[in-house]
């Protein structure tokens, strides 16, 4: 363990001085070995002198009592701070740090089998020297069971008590909070601890710079062809198309490939490969390896794996078996979670940085963007080596430890490597973790089939994406110099002088609040909405909107420029990165094109271009999320609705809000409907928000009375709602209907859905993903929504793109963008891919997943042949 004064650092800290009970000591006997690490004593642990004796106190021992627990003879008890802070304030990370050596005297002395560290003060004391980067907060870490190898026990990191008895136990957070405690117990009474010691993991790493050993390793692992290998590459970069870029070295681990027994064993290799250059011997054996179907391959991010496998090596590694990213966030959904270096240390205790320089990752992930290079060049070879050996290691050893853990076996067939699910009792719920077996399954497959979507990628026009810049930029600084010239822009040079800077929100918030809000009262936010309401009345505000808009069409322009590797765009999109288990993308984000602007978005999409004699298709699911909640609620009105042609929901409610017959409502007033009432309802808005936003409409939309020309404003007047007091309660009485007799079965589903959430702490999908909290209401109904309809789209694209390959097909998919796929398509194979989208995307997709219970339809758009995808349009016009 570290070395560490054993007195707390009082005359520094000074906290002492101001409390009743200073530096109170650890209590309780510790019988089952737990120690408990709390924040710092409260007002009534002050007077007692003793931990854990307040409110929150009582809310802990009560809940360890239902545990079978006893808080006092079961557990040790200390603060991370041991004397109250004035106000009972947070504790500064200098007193946390002061304090520190009392908590480590503690964990020598009683020597406990798990730390429960509660709530973010204690956990920084916990983990201080651990983690050296922000540990980015309790709800990061709550829950893991950590085999932490310097301090020889579990940590169970886990909220404070009295953050359960600010939420209420809601969102969630009660539930989640007895998984956690439930954790610890059991850790405690585990008889053995896991060792992952440095040496051990040492002696596992073999590093081979000489091409004679490499090849002779190289052929021993052909000849053996273990079930699983890990792999993992260096690389010069992230993206491997622009010369010069290289694999630098290649690591795989496997069990058993270096001596008879089934040690692990990772084998770092130097190769300096080029797509043209390096060892033609070498990068023949790799490729069989990796093409080898007796031997299982997994990866952590196998897009990257694959991606530089096939533009360096020329060969596409096939059967990836697992992926140790993806699996780590199917098993647990919450962000910056899934990285090597954080699985390492919450599965196997180990901190990389103990093992290799921690200056080392900053020179791999040196480059300016995806493209660019990196600095490995100054990395030592051997630290290089025996970091991608570590890489595969732990890979490896996390794909096995995941694989137990969801129930899977890797199994020899004659032909492949195949993996086998087997029923997995979850101790926590007894149920059969058949569900996560599933969105495993669908997200690996799902993350080759983004990894051919990123190899084909997307063609740009480069000439149109400078003339887009360049008048970009000319356009700015015209808009620049209006802006300077108003009112607003005057009164920012006078505030700020040389700082003045029209893309700080700070600044903006400022001169608004002295010269606007003063006026009124009221706190003018700088969302562009809300400024949109002030065009008309601050001179400036426009140019303002109009530059903060220029501004991000150029940012995204250049962002795209610096993407392009020979003539096309490669963006990685991951399915690793979203709590609610959708997809993002990134270098660049594809997903982020701005779209809600017209002249943005057309700008934009003018650079992106199909392949000669080609045409780029656009598909996406109509509705899909109204779709799939009928699927989760089943409220068979609702199922009416979306079953039937002659049946509009969006045009009855605004019949219903407008009090029109169904003959007079406009296209305009459907939509108004649909866009500031039926949606919003079912995201989980109120009527006061809605009724502000269709009476907006109103005006802005200037809402008239289909075939009548009587504008809707008049007919409300006319009807006796001609104030908006009197519409809010109109609207009041439309929402009532709308739940109450409308889709009665819809709302029961949402308490009842929110009731067991609240129970459980997650979600879980009828893709079966499980969604854990903390979640608001609106969170907990609304994501597994969003998220299955995104599955939907996902099953789709992995079978279009597996019936693309198995049909020959030229055409390409080629970006995902939410709900909808897009594809570069020969003329003559068009009429096929609209047939293939209809057939996958409303018939097969439903006969995978019996519980869609609802028709589902697409819309397709197209461009004309070689124009670009600014000019798409609805196929009917095109085709
Ligand atoms: S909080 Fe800890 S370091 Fe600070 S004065 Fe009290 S015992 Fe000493």
């Amino acid at each position: 363990m570290e070395e560490i004064s054993r007195e707390a650092n009082c005359m520094e800290c000074k906290l002492f001085a101001r409390c009743k009970s200073p530096k109170m000591k650890a209590s309780g006997e510790g019988k089952r070995k737990v120690l408990i690490v709390g924040e710092a004593p409260g007002e009534t642990e002050d007077l007692q002198g003793i931990q854990f004796v307040g409110e929150a106190g009582k809310l802990l021992r009560r809940t360890l009592a239902a545990l079978k627990f006893d808080l006092d003879r079961d557990a040790r008890k200390i603060n991370a701070v041991n004397c109250r802070p004035p106000n009972n304030r947070t504790p500064t990370k200098n007193e946390i740090q002061c304090c520190r050596p009392m908590l480590v005297a503690e964990i020598k002395e009683s020597r406990p089998k798990v730390i429960v560290p509660m709530g973010e003060t204690a956990l920084t004391s916990v983990l201080w020297q651990r983690w050296r980067q922000a540990s980015g907060g309790i709800s990061r870490w709550n829950g893991f069971q950590i085999p932490d190898q310097e301090y020889g026990c579990w940590i169970v990191p886990t909220f404070h008590p009295s953050f359960i008895l600010r939420m209420q136990g809601k969102n969630g957070t009660e539930a989640i909070w007895i998984r956690d405690l439930k954790r610890a117990i059991a850790k405690s009474e585990e008889p053995d601890f896991p060792s992952y010691s440095k040496n051990n993991l040492e002696s596992s790493l073999i590093t081979l710079k000489d091409e004679t050993k490499i090849i002779k390793a190289l052929k021993m692992i052909l000849h053996k062809k273990p079930a699983l290998i890990a792999i993992d590459f260096e690389t010069t970069g992230l993206k491997p198309r622009k010369d010069g870029h290289r694999i630098v070295a290649c690591s795989i681990c496997s069990a058993g490939i270096e001596n008879e027994d089934e040690k692990e064993v990772s084998i770092s290799f130097l190769l300096n490969m080029r797509k043209d250059s390096g060892n033609e011997k070498i990068r023949r054996l790799l490729c069989k390896i990796f093409t080898d179907p007796l031997i299982g391959k997994i990866s952590h991010n196998s897009q990257f794996e694959l991606t530089w496998a096939k533009e360096i090596l020329g060969c596409w590694i096939a059967p990836i078996i697992w992926d140790s990213e993806i699996a780590a966030h199917i098993i647990d959904n919450r962000q910056k979670t899934c990285s090597l270096k954080f699985q390492a240390y919450v599965n196997f205790g180990t901190v990389y940085e103990d093992l290799v320089p921690p200056t080392l990752r900053d020179y791999l992930f040196s480059g300016e963007d995806g493209t660019s290079f990196n600095r490995i060049n100054e990395i030592p070879t051997d630290e290089l080596l025996k970091y991608n050996a570590l890489d595969s290691l732990f890979c490896f050893k996390l794909a096995k430890k995941q694989m137990e853990e969801l129930g899977f076996l890797a199994h020899k067939t004659e032909e492949r490597i195949v993996l086998k699910r087997f029923p997995k009792i979850d101790s926590e719920t007894e149920q059969v973790a058949s569900g996560l077996q599933k969105a495993m399954m669908l997200f690996l497959d799902g993350s080759i089939s983004f990894a051919t979507m990123t190899a084909a990628g997307i063609k740009i026009d480069i000439n149109q994406c400078k003339r887009e810049l360049r008048s970009t930029e000319e356009k700015i600084e015209k808009c620049e110099s209006n802006l300077r010239n108003s009112v607003l822009g005057m009164e920012w040079k006078r505030k700020y002088g040389q700082k003045m800077n029209f893309e700080s929100p700070i600044q903006l918030s400022r001169l608004l609040s002295a010269n606007v809000s003063s006026m009124n009262g009221e706190k003018i936010s700088t969302r562009h909405e809300d400024l949109e309401e002030l065009v008309g009345k601050i001179d400036g505000i426009a140019n303002l909107l109009e530059y903060r808009r220029l501004r991000k069409q150029q940012n995204y322009l250049l962002g795209l420029e610096k993407e392009i590797e020979n003539g096309k765009l490669h963006p990685f999109f991951s399915l690793s990165g979203v709590s609610t288990y959708r997809s993002s993308s990134h270098n660049i984000n594809f997903q982020n094109i701005p779209i809600r602007h017209g002249q943005m978005s057309e700008a934009i999409r003018k650079c992106f271009v199909p392949r000669n004699g080609r045409k780029l298709i656009e598909v996406d699911y109509k509705g899909i999320e109204v779709s799939v909640a009928a699927c989760y609620h089943k409220d068979p009105n609702m199922i009416s609705y979306l079953s039937s042609m002659s049946k509009d929901l969006h045009k009855d409610m605004a019949s219903m809000i407008y009090l029109l017959k169904r003959s007079q409502v406009s296209k305009q007033a459907r939509y108004s409907a649909k866009n500031a009432f039926v949606f919003p309802q079912f995201y989980g808005d109120y009527y006061v928000n809605c009724a502000k936003a269709l009476w907006k409409n109103v005006q802005a939309l200037d809402l008239k009375i289909e075939g009548a020309g009587i504008s809707i404003a008049e007919h409300l007047r006319n009807s006796g709602l001609g104030t908006y007091e009197k519409f809010e309660e109109h609207l009041m009485k439309v929402e009532n209907k709308f739940w109450n007799v409308m889709f009665p079965k819809y709302r029961e589903w949402k308490e009842e859905w929110v009731n067991m959430f609240e129970k459980k702490g997650y979600v879980e999908m009828l893709t079966g993903f499980r969604c854990w909290g903390p979640m608001t209401r609106n969170q907990a109904i609304n994501y597994p929504i969003q998220g299955t309809a995104f599955h939907i789209l996902l099953w789709s694209l992995i079978r279009i793109t597996d019936k693309l390959k198995e049909k020959r097909m030229r055409a390409k998919l080629i970006g995902q963008i939410h709900d909808c796929m897009l594809f570069d398509v020969p003329e003559d194979e068009v009429e096929e891919l609209i047939k293939l989208l209809n057939e996958v995307m409303t018939v097969e997709v439903r006969d995978e997943w019996k519980w869609i219970i609802v028709p589902l339809s697409i819309e397709v758009e197209a461009t004309p042949i070689n124009q670009s995808w600014a000019a798409k349009r609805p196929i009917e016009e095109n085709h």
